[in-house]
């Protein structure tokens, strides 16, 4: 059986200090999560924390796999503030694209996505590629889907797990994908209504995960 994915989209917070905080707590993930079975976490830092990030894990032998919240378009050159698929594969195994915010904030449109996806898989990282409805292109390359409507992405109102299950099948039908994951709005209560959806094989979470409990809780009840 497939195991259940839940991806921790920490964003753009937390000071150097409050990512080691975040990282203390989350240390007892083997004692406050009664079972890891079948449950893969992944945890998505700001770049410039992916190395403390990885270096803790090894070292307290978490069962945590780290992925980059973005990637150039570009390889290695004179691409000022970027962070290239090169840099990212010593730190991380996946990478979020195409996600609501990057498309919108940072107009990054399908060819741009679609540039990112290529780099994603020329540098040996597994895209987890966010649509927002199931007429979204999907590259043919992706097999990690998460499906986040902007309703629901910061809002705390969730879609119904009805209603993502039906997307998540839809996406299927028409793409040939591993996983399709439910993004947006995500808590401790409501997880599970998702995670036990037919369609659906995981969460992507950004507020809930900010608090290292409440992540834990929802590792938990997922
Ligand atoms: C996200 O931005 O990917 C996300 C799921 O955010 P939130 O959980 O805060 O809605």
């Amino acid at each position: 059986m497939k195991p259940l994915l839940i991806i921790a989209n920490l964003k753009s917070n937390k000071t150097l200090s409050e990512a080691k905080d975040w990282l203390d707590e989350i240390s007892n993930l083997k004692s406050q999560v009664s079972s890891l079975t079948n449950k893969e976490i992944i945890v998505c830092p700001s770049f410039i924390y992916l190395s403390i990030f990885k270096s803790f894990i090894s070292e307290h032998g978490l069962p945590i796999r780290l992925g980059a919240q973005n990637i150039s378009r570009f390889s290695q050159g004179p691409y000022t503030g970027e962070v290239n698929g090169l840099q990212i594969k010593d730190f991380a195994d996946y990478v979020i694209v195409g996600h609501s915010e990057r498309r919108g904030t940072f107009g990054e449109d399908e060819s741009v996505v679609e540039e990112k996806i290529k780099m994603s898989i020329d540098y040996n990282l597994i895209p987890i590629f966010c649509v927002q409805n199931d007429s979204d292109k999907i590259p043919q390359e992706v097999s990690i889907v998460a499906y986040e409507p902007i309703f629901a992405i910061g809002t705390g109102s969730a879609d119904t797990p009805e209603n993502a299950d039906n997307v998540a099948k839809k996406i299927r039908e028409k793409a040939d994908v591993d996983y399709v994951l439910y993004g947006g709005s995500v808590t401790v209560e409501n997880v599970k209504s998702f995670t036990s959806m037919e369609n659906i094989n995981g969460v992507l979470v950004g507020n809930s995960s900010l608090d290292p409990l409440e992540f834990l809780k929802i590792i938990e009840n997922a």
